[in-house]
């Protein structure tokens, strides 16, 4: 049994990162006929793991299945980033315990991702809730496979509080096979305060480029069309490698590959640099979208948040990507009612926002993470006055946003086409260059394709556009 430590999470060495290349063969008969329900919760990062979870299960047999009253294992892919994520999970969890009680307890419950690096929640599971057979965490998803193969009666808690390392060879079940998410970067260095992704993902560990390179090509050999390059802070891409190879050199050098569409998520404003602006400007496959999490307006409550740049440097670099990636489209994160954000510190927020006229924003209130230092600060906000800031920060989010929609009426664009519509069987949907999502007039023929497409209506949240040939 390993428990989770938060002492050892927090520890952060400057000792070189140990890559490991996997080379795991399984008997894929092992678990023959049985299936597998896996929901994952939170994240991109998150979503991106859960494939590796789905390969390494298909690896002994497992096919999946929608439905929980099917399955012989149930994997839940868990986020620790508020607290509504404990309540969703929690939530579920009932509803396995009791289908593993119908299933005359056959049923093996296995919890994994970023709560189960969070001592409480497995005191909590220990506790409470012995019917779960399993737990790892975010740094032995490649155990996943021997925890299945050697399980006992007994509950296995099997998670590791430490730096990380970087495994390589890692197969994973693509949720598309026409846009992929390709790791560059584990873990975070910057401690937000407000942010429990450092405790539960440990240090910040950059990927060797020839290893990224030699995804993206097998990636562009099978037919992909768009790569997003996946870390919490890409920007700060190999400052750990103690190289001069930044993220504006993998950028460069992935577009190289020939992939057509190239993002990448999330960028810190902090280490966003003159060089990495300019190669999203030049490259035409490098996409002009950037997710810039802002999170507040006010430079107290930034400084207080540790997010180490003022609220004149985000203007700063934000006027400098509008002025330079042609055609750009920005988004960003906002937290309201952090500890002590007064209602001046708010509208200083609200300010940016009308400055900046984001195309869209992801907001949340704060929602307090146990064991990091925000969660111990004074001046809690009351969640009235956090509800009542959201309410208002929303609905001007959601203006901008519609303003920028309304901007490409009329206009033609080019879409990746995904998928059929789920609303509209005549309908497919795309996403634009700068990441705005489009329902199609078509058919399927047009999906996996890039193709011309004329706005016709825009909405707040979508458009609506018709295929030109
Ligand atoms: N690494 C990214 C960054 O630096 O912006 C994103 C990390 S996190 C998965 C996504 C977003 O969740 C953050 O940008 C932040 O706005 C929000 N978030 C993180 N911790 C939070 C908390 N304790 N309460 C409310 N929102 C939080
Ligand atoms: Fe969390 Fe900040 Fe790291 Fe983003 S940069 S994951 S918000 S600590």
């Amino acid at each position: 049994m390993n428990l989770p430590d938060i002492k050892e999470a927090r520890k952060r060495t400057t000792n070189q990162t140990e890559y490991v290349y996997l080379n795991q063969e399984y008997d894929n008969k092992l678990f023959a006929n049985q299936k597998y329900f896996l929901r994952t919760y939170g994240c991109q990062m998150n979503v991106h793991d859960g494939e590796e979870i789905a390969a390494r299960l298909e690896s002994l047999g497992f096919t999946s299945t929608d439905s929980i009253e099917d399955a012989d294992v149930v994997v839940l892919n868990t986020c620790a980033i508020r607290e509504n994520a404990h309540d969703k999970l929690y939530g579920f969890l009932g509803r396995c315990k009791h289908e593993k009680e119908k299933n005359n307890n056959d049923l093996i419950i296995a919890i994994c991702g970023c709560m189960a690096q969070e001592e409480n929640v497995v005191k909590d599971i220990m506790e409470k809730h012995p019917y779960v057979d399993i737990v790892f965490g975010t740094h032995n998803i490649h155990e996943l496979q021997d925890l299945l193969i050697n399980r006992t009666k007994k509950q296995n808690i099997d998670v590791y509080s430490c730096e990380g390392k970087i495994y390589e060879n890692i197969s994973y079940k693509r949720e598309s096979d026409i846009k992929a998410w390709v790791n560059i970067q584990y873990g975070c260095d910057k401690f937000c305060t407000y942010c429990i992704v450092p405790y539960t993902r440990g240090k910040q560990r950059s990927r060797k480029s020839a290893e990224i390179i030699k995804e993206v090509e097998e990636l562009v050999k099978k037919g992909y069309k768009e790569v997003t390059l996946l870390g919490q802070n890409v920007n700060a891409y190999g400052k750990d490698l103690y190289s001069d190879y930044t993220l504006a050199n993998l950028l460069s050098d992935v577009a190289d590959t020939g992939i057509e569409r190239l993002r990448f998520v999330t960028s810190h404003p902090w280490d966003f640099t003159d060089e990495m602006v300019d190669i999203i400007a030049k490259r035409d496959n490098i996409m002009p979208y950037i997710h810039l999490p802002l999170q507040s307006g006010s430079n107290k409550i930034l400084k207080l948040m540790n997010r180490r740049y003022t609220k004149e440097e985000y203007l700063k670099l934000y006027n400098q990507i509008r002025e330079k990636v042609k055609d750009s489209s920005i988004t960003t994160d906002i937290i309201v009612g952090f500890p002590g954000e007064t209602e001046e510190d708010f509208e200083e927020t609200l300010s940016v926002v009308n400055e900046c006229k984001f195309d869209g924003a992801f907001t949340f209130a704060y929602s307090p993470r146990e064991n990091t230092p925000a969660a111990r600060m004074e001046d809690a906000i009351l969640e009235e006055v956090k509800m009542d800031r959201l309410h208002r920060l929303n609905e001007i989010i959601n203006k901008y946003s519609n303003e920028a929609n309304q901007r490409l009426l009329n206009k033609t664009v080019k879409c990746l086409v995904t998928s059929l519509s789920d609303k509209d069987k005549n309908k497919v949907c795309g996403y634009t260059e700068n990441m705005k999502l489009v329902n199609i007039v078509g058919d399927k023929s047009l999906i996996g394709k890039i193709v011309n497409v004329k706005i016709t209506d825009a909405k707040s949240f979508s458009l609506d556009g018709e295929y030109i040939k």
